[in-house]
Formats: structure tokens, C-alpha cells, sequence
């Protein structure tokens, strides 16, 4: 009998246990550490902060589902990993072994790294929907007393998709409200131009990104580091191209949200040859870690390296795709250990994002997401804002349904050719060219 246990019932996390069980033996067992019962759908937050979205509209409660399904829940979240001793120490001071590990945990949101970044100081966020609620009401305040907004996404970041977004979703609200007139906008951003995405860009994101602000006289700054948050300013130095300070800023607003750099979690943080110095899960081709071999990562959680220098850092970003393949081969990989083999799955880390701008959007096809690429498409139309729309129903029904990839999605991507795991040739099938 084997032990499995995730940690982590988000996006990565959840998939993940519904993958893993058809993998298991009779007698495994499959354990899932969550902070709390409930998941909500991530992608769906900037649509919250506008009030497009009710937080009950995208949260699912998992505990039935995860007890129907067999799978043991504690909701009490890890503590502490102890990969030495295969053990995890919970919440309640209580501890849990495995055979086989699954981090999951997302990020850990860095707002503590710059002087008044986050709720908690005087900008807000969309990486959480508790952080989407409190956005909503500021968005009241801004709508009661219009002014300067600025939105972005600060030095270190990797999640640009959701900061353009967001910079687009609240312009259309604002234009709905007859308010945009009085909210001059600007967009900061870290990346070395307007839609390198941490992606070194897919497609023309750049120049569909560049124009929708041009129309909507929206001004941004790009290599830029933001110094500090007062109440009502940001100081924000923009970088050359040589990492010299070309021009500093400072920008008066009356709203801002801006998205914080990522690190691992505390329960995996600084752990020697799990994680990286920035606590990010440390993975090999199959998602394992090359250490502890019996522990492997998926999602947001896992260590990427950048994909070229920048005069700021920027990181790259985990899409949700790209993460179903992590959590497909893990699967598979885990599956196979359990029987006896040696894991051989590899994700493709293929990416398709849907960015709403919340009457149009842009699309991007990357297979791979880390450049160079084989496919390499972006596209922007109305047809977007519906697509995103309809995949976040899908979405949330098959998470409730505790499937991972039904027939018909399967075989929509196979149409499409669009594949979650490499093709790995044996060598006697390279030595025989069949
Ligand atoms: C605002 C926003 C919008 C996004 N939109 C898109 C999009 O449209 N398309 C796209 O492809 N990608 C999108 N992404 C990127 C990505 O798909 C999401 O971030 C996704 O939620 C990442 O999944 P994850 O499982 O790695 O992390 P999460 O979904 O954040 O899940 C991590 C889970 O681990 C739990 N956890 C953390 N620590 C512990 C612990 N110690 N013990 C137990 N549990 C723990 C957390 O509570 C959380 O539930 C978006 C990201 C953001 C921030």
C-alpha cells in the first residue's frame, strides 16, 4: 500500500488529485493538504475586483467532492515539509508520511519586498479573491471620486497576463460608468517592453498589447522598478537598456493594484536542494526533483528559470495550460513508479491564454511557452471576452464534476494538436527510425 499526498487544492492541486487517482492501486491512498475546503477559480478575480463576479460565483466547497471521490482532505495545511524523513508536519502541529509527495502550493505573494506594496499598505491585488473583494470596494471609492489609476506589475513579477488584464477589465468598467474621462491610467510594469508577458513575447503581443493602450490612452512605463508606496504616490525608477536609472517618477493615484513578485511557500522554503533560494520547487523533465526523487511539483510553485536578462527582473509565468501538462506527466510519472517502472512522462509546458480586456481580448498559442517555440500565435477580437467567459463555466463544472479532462476535451486538443506530454522516442526506436 502507497501513500500519496498533495499539498495544495488549487488550481495545480486539485487537478492533480482527480489525475492521480485513476493511477492508484486498490489499497493506495490518496491524501490532499488544503488550507480550508474551498477552492476558487484564480483567473476569474479581476472580473471580481469590477463586480462582474460574485466570490460565491466561482468558489466550490471540496469537501464532498473529495469524500466521494475517496480522497482524504485535511484542511489544516502543511507546516513544514521533512523530505529527509518522507514526513510533513501539519497546521496542527500533528505530522503525515509518504511514499510519494506532490507540492502544490502556489506562491507565496512578496509584498513585503517594497515599502507599502499590497492590502495591507496602499495598493491593491487580484492574486487572491479575499484581495479581489477588498479591490472591489476601493473601485467603489475611485467610481464615488475619480482620479489617477495606475496598474502594473512590480520588479520580480512573473504573472503579467492578469496585470493587463485587470489595466483593460477596469477601463471598460470605467468607460460603462461614464467615469473614464476623469481617470487619467497609467501601466508599470517591469518588463522589458509593453507584452513580453516573462515570455519574451508570443506572437505580436507586443504590438496588439501597444495599440489597444494607444486607443485607450492608456500611457505605461516599462523597465521599471517601483521604490516605494505612500498613500496617494508611487516612486517608480525606469531602467535603460545598460541597467542605468534613465528617469524617475513619481505618479499620484487615487487606485492602483499591482501585482507582487512570487516566492515558494514557508512550508518549503529553504529547504537545501528541494527549493531554490527563492523557495521555488527545484524539478527535473518528469516534474521530480533530482534529491528527493520520491517528491515532485506542479504549478506556480515550481522553480523556472528566466527566459533572457532583463534591466529588471522579471520571472516567468506558470499559465494554467502549461500546468496541466506538469500535472498530466506527474500523474503518469507517479502512476508508473507505483507500478514498478521508471517514470518517463514529460510535459509539454505547451501554453493557451485567453486575456480578457472585458469587451475584446487577446489570445496566444505557445507550444512551448519558453521560447524558441513551434508554434508561436497571438490574436485579438471580441471573440476572446465570450471564449474566456464560456472556458470559465467549463471550468468550474468539471472541477465540481471531479474530472480533470473529460473525452470531448481530449479529443478537441487532439484535433487541435495540441498535446500535454512529449512524445518521448525509446532509443531503440530513434536507433531503428521507427
Ligand atoms: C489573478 C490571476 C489570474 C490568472 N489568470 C490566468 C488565466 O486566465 N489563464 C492562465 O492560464 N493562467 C492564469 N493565471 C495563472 C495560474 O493559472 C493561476 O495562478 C493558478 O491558480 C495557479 O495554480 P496553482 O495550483 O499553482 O496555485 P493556486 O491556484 O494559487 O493554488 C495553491 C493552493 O495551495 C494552497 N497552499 C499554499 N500553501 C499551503 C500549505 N502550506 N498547506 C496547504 N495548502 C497550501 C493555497 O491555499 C492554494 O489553494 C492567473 C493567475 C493570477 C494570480
Amino acid at each position: 500500500m502507497a501513500e500519496v499526498v498533495v499539498i495544495g487544492a488549487g488550481l495545480s492541486g486539485t487537478l492533480m488529485a482527480y489525475e492521480l487517482l485513476p493511477q492508484l492501486k486498490k489499497d493506495d491512498r490518496l491524501t490532499v493538504i488544503s488550507q480550508g475546503t474551498v477552492y476558487h477559480f484564480v483567473p476569474s478575480n479581476p472580473w471580481v475586483a469590477v463586480g462582474w463576479r460574485k466570490r460565491s460565483d466561482i468558489e466550490i466547497d471540496l469537501a464532498d467532492i473529495m469524500k466521494r471521490k475517496g480522497v482524504c482532505l485535511l484542511t489544516q495545511g502543511a507546516r513544514r515539509v521533512h523530505p529527509d524523513a518522507n514526513r510533513i508536519e501539519l497546521g496542527d502541529g500533528s505530522s503525515i508520511n509518504y511514499d510519494y509527495l506532490v507540492v502544490a502550493t502556489g506562491p507565496e505573494l512578496a509584498f513585503d519586498e517594497i515599502p507599502g506594496l499590497g492590502p495591507q499598505g496602499y495598493t491593491q491585488s487580484i492574486c487572491h479573491v479575499d484581495h479581489a473583494s477588498y479591490a472591489k470596494e476601493a473601485f467603489e471609492k475611485l467610481a464615488a471620486k475619480p482620479g489617477p489609476v495606475v496598474i502594473g506589475a512590480v520588479q520580480g513579477a512573473s504573472c503579467f497576463g492578469p496585470a493587463y488584464e485587470f489595466l483593460f477589465i477596469l477601463e471598460t468598467e470605467l468607460r460603462r460608468r461614464k467615469l473614464r474621462d476623469q481617470v487619467p491610467m497609467t501601466f508599470v510594469t517591469s518588463e522589458p517592453y509593453i507584452g513580453h508577458l516573462g515570455l519574451d513575447g508570443v506572437g505580436d503581443t507586443k504590438g496588439l498589447l501597444e495599440s489597444e493602450m494607444r486607443e485607450k490612452h492608456i500611457k505605461w512605463i516599462t523597465n521599471a522598478r517601483v521604490d516605494r508606496i505612500e498613500p496617494g504616490k508611487m516612486t517608480v525608477e525606469e531602467f535603460a537598456e545598460n541597467g542605468t536609472v534613465h528617469k524617475a517618477h513619481e505618479l499620484p493615484f487615487s487606485y492602483s493594484m499591482m501585482l507582487p513578485a512570487f516566492r515558494g511557500v514557508e512550508a518549503v522554503r529553504g529547504i537545501e536542494k528541494l527549493t531554490n533560494p527563492r523557495g521555488f520547487v527545484i524539478v527535473d523533465k518528469h516534474q521530480r526533483n533530482p534529491a528527493f526523487p520520491n517528491v515532485f511539483a506542479v504549478g506556480v510553485c515550481v522553480a523556472i528559470a528566466p527566459v533572457g536578462a532583463t534591466p529588471v527582473p522579471v520571472g516567468v509565468p506558470k499559465t494554467g495550460f502549461m500546468i496541466e501538462s506538469m500535472v498530466t506527466a506527474t500523474a503518469l510519472n507517479i502512476g508508473a513508479l507505483l507500478r514498478g517502472q521508471a517514470p518517463n512522462a514529460q510535459p509539454t509546458w505547451n501554453a493557451i491564454c485567453l486575456a480578457d480586456f472585458g469587451d475584446s481580448g487577446v489570445a496566444f498559442l505557445a507550444q512551448p511557452q519558453i521560447p524558441p517555440r513551434n508554434v508561436n500565435w497571438s490574436s485579438k477580437g471580441e471573440w476572446v471576452h465570450y471564449a474566456k467567459v464560456a472556458f470559465e463555466k467549463y471550468f468550474l463544472r468539471k472541477m465540481r464534476r471531479g474530472e480533470s479532462e473529460p473525452f470531448y476535451e481530449r479529443f478537441v486538443l487532439n484535433q487541435l494538436n495540441i498535446a500535454k506530454i512529449k512524445e518521448v522516442r525509446t532509443d531503440k526506436e530513434v536507433r531503428t527510425g521507427t
